[in-house]
């Protein structure tokens, strides 16, 4: 076996359906009393329900939380946070609330308590990515990481089905790229592989069964393994694109992560081929090829292939390969103007991965 460093993150985490009815005693467990509840608009009702079985213990609700995390919304709901005299936060949603409740926390120490809804992941790690004046910076501090984590099955019964699906495989993502990180390590590479197995054995399920317990409970699960390899290791090409794609044109987050992803394997192919056998072996109907065992779990959800589709123009396509270019960065192949233009042009164009 290779030498490795493992480091275990700190935080607590609480899985399961129902898990909810757990805030009070999580609350009362570190000490506190007046927690701030977050959510997006659209999800006020949610955090409303966290009022209720809170019985109104609560400093205040703030409901405006945003794609991306601008920092005019975060100064608005630190002001409140101050006013409503919070001792926490509690974030229900996705990466988005999530990020919220960590820009708040990092820049007054209040502890998180964090409830996600989505596969993103972001409950799991140290980094958060937030924009100001359009510009999406990111920074990681341990100090971001939330205090407890509650995995409530019942609160993804919502999702919708096309968000589960690119949620998932957004999920899927960080798991496959920490298999061939820099620093990855024996602990990760098994949670990556339980991660997606479990994820890619249940996603094409909730398509069908939105509200199916069996498949939300086994795509949350691996959502929380692929989350915590996420938090733990290095990241490499795909998440470099799907952050400067999405950053720079304004790509839904899910989505892009969809789309990229196998074309971002497919590059770096050549120079992981144990991780591709490993990532084969844990993709339904792959036949021995990865690749093949992605794109079938992608028709099956019925994803978009394109970022045309979402509004990418094809001039786009050098841009993207030069901003790619110009942040170096780790990857096991290393990156090349020419065929990652090539890898950007396919995901633009909605073409397979080859
Ligand atoms: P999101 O948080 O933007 O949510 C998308 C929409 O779905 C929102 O309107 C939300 O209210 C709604 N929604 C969420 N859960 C729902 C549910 N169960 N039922 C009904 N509606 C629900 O989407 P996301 O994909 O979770 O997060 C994306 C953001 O998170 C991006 O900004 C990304 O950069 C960030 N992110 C950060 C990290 C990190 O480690 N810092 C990791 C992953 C993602």
């Amino acid at each position: 076996m290779e030498s490795f460093e493992y480091n275990a993150n700190p935080g607590r985490v609480v899985f399961g359906g129902g898990s909810l009815q757990k805030l009070p005693a999580e609350v009362s467990r570190l000490n506190l009393s007046a927690p701030l509840l977050l959510s997006t608009p659209q999800q006020a009702e949610q955090a409303g329900q966290l009022k209720t079985i809170l019985n109104g213990n609560i400093a205040g609700l703030f409901t405006e939380a945003t794609m991306h995390t601008p920092t005019y919304i975060t100064e608005k709901a630190l002001e409140y946070a101050k006013a409503q005299k919070a001792d926490s936060v509690v974030s229900i949603g996705g990466g988005s609330t999530i990020g919220l409740g960590k820009a708040i926390s990092i820049r007054t120490g209040l502890p998180h308590i964090c409830i996600p809804t989505t596969y993103a992941g972001s409950e799991m790690t140290s980094i958060l990515g937030e924009t100001k004046d359009g510009r999406k910076t990111t920074r990681s501090d341990p100090k971001i990481l939330p205090a407890t984590v509650i995995y409530d099955v019942d609160l993804t019964m919502t999702l919708p089905t096309g968000l589960s699906a690119t949620s998932g495989v957004n999920a899927i993502a960080h798991a496959v790229e920490s298999l061939y990180a820099r620093n990855t390590n024996p602990v990760i590479n098994l949670l990556a592989l339980e991660g997606i197995r479990a994820l890619a054995s249940s996603l094409p399920t909730l398509i069908t069964s939105p509200t199916s317990p069996t498949a939300r409970s086994s795509a949350f699960y691996g959502a929380w393994l692929c989350a915590s390899c996420l938090g733990s290791v290095g990241m490499a090409l795909h998440h470099k694109l799907c952050h400067t794609l999405g950053g720079s044109f304004n790509l839904p987050h899910a989505d892009t992560h969809t789309i990229v992803l196998p074309h971002a394997i497919a590059y770096n192919a050549p120079a992981i081929p144990d991780v591709m056998k490993k990532l084969s072996e844990v993709l339904p109907e792959s036949d021995g090829n990865a690749i093949k065992g992605l794109n079938v779990l992608l028709e099956k959800l019925g994803a978009k292939r394109g970022l045309r589709e979402f509004g990418m123009k094809e001039e786009d396509v050098d841009k993207a390969a030069e901003i790619a270019l110009s942040n170096p960065y780790w990857n096991p192949r290393p990156v090349e103007k020419g065929p990652i233009r090539e890898v950007i042009r396919r995901a633009w164009a909605g073409e397979e991965a080859r």
